[in-house]
């Protein structure tokens, strides 16, 4: 019994120091992904649970690892906040999203679009002038951009973080919280926040006929958002079923599979059109 405990925990070992070793190369893959230009988005449909149209898109990083192939988001975002590349990625990010944005609207598409802001983006200096000029750079009027932000970057820097916000929402900026009900959730910093949308995070989407308290979370964000005068986004919306359920209760906007799973730009314009019935 001894041995094979010994064996064990140097069998534990080895993994660990595996795991490092495969996390120090992803990271340095990570830095070299730009230049080589292994970067994509796909966009995501927003759909106004009102009028049944397409109103925008969220845009979504895509990496292609060339001996990996596909690394979820999930996996490699939280290195590049870790080490600062995400400052780099998402500033590619802003600027693909921009121009896409532009093409579609020279053809007659002038959606909004969504990109995700990390809070390690949001406590850089320069951050507010830095989109603005992106915006600027593909003549995006500031409306048609909406960013994402999440409770974790709020919360780290309060003051800072509201202040730049008020800066890009002066400007006239849409701002989202994102992965909203997940975080901290503090109701007192949303009064102060200079925010238009509340997405509800896809964990209490996909149970929402289930398990009764999800209903009443999805409920009580709604509602919130109704009181607080914020069009509220359901993400991760897969069924019919959750999709009725969301429009009776009054929330404004949905995302999901049930609509489409995010697309490459020449995909998502077929979609666009045929969702319109063009
Ligand atoms: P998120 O911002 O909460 O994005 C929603 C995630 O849910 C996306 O995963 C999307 O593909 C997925 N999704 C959409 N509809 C459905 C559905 O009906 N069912 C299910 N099960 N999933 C659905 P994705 O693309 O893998 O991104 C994961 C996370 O990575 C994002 O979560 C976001 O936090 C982060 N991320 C993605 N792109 C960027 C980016 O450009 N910058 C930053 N900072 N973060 C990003
Ligand atoms: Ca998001
Ligand atoms: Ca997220
Ligand atoms: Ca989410």
């Amino acid at each position: 019994a001894k041995t094979e405990a010994s064996n064990h925990s140097r069998f534990y070992i080895a993994s660990v120091d595996q795991e490092i070793r495969a996390r120090k190369q992803l990271e340095k893959d990570l830095s070299q992904a730009l230049t080589n230009e292994e970067f994509h988005l796909v966009y995501q449909p927003q759909i106004s649970l009102q009028s049944n149209r397409i109103i925008g898109a969220e845009a979504l990083l895509r990496w292609t690892h060339p001996e990996r192939g596909m690394v979820p988001p999930d996996h490699f975002i939280p290195l590049a906040e870790l080490n600062g590349t995400i400052v780099e990625i998402g500033q590619w990010v802003l600027n693909e999203a921009c121009r896409q944005a532009a093409v579609w609207a020279s053809a007659g598409m002038p959606l909004r679009i969504a990109v995700n802001l990390s809070a390690v983006q949001l406590r850089q200096p320069d951050i507010v002038g830095t989109i603005l000029t992106t915006l600027g750079r593909h003549e995006i009027p500031p409306g048609r951009l909406e960013l994402e932000v999440t409770e974790t970057g709020f919360m780290e820097n309060l003051e800072d973080a509201v202040e730049k916000l008020r800066q890009l929402n002066n400007a006239g900026i849409n701002i989202a919280v994102d992965d909203f009900g997940t975080g901290y959730s503090s109701l007192t910093y949303l009064k102060r926040m200079p925010v238009q949308h509340l997405k509800i995070d896809k964990q209490f989407v996909q149970d929402l006929l289930v398990n009764e308290d999800d209903t009443r979370i999805a409920n009580t964000i709604i509602d919130l958002g109704r009181s607080l005068n914020l069009a509220v986004i359901a993400e991760g919306v897969e069924t019919q079923e959750q999709e009725f359920y969301l429009r009776q209760r009054g929330c404004q906007i949905a995302q999901g599979y049930y609509f489409s799973r995010p697309l490459l730009p020449h995909a998502f314009v077929s979609f666009v059109d045929s969702f319109h019935g063009k």
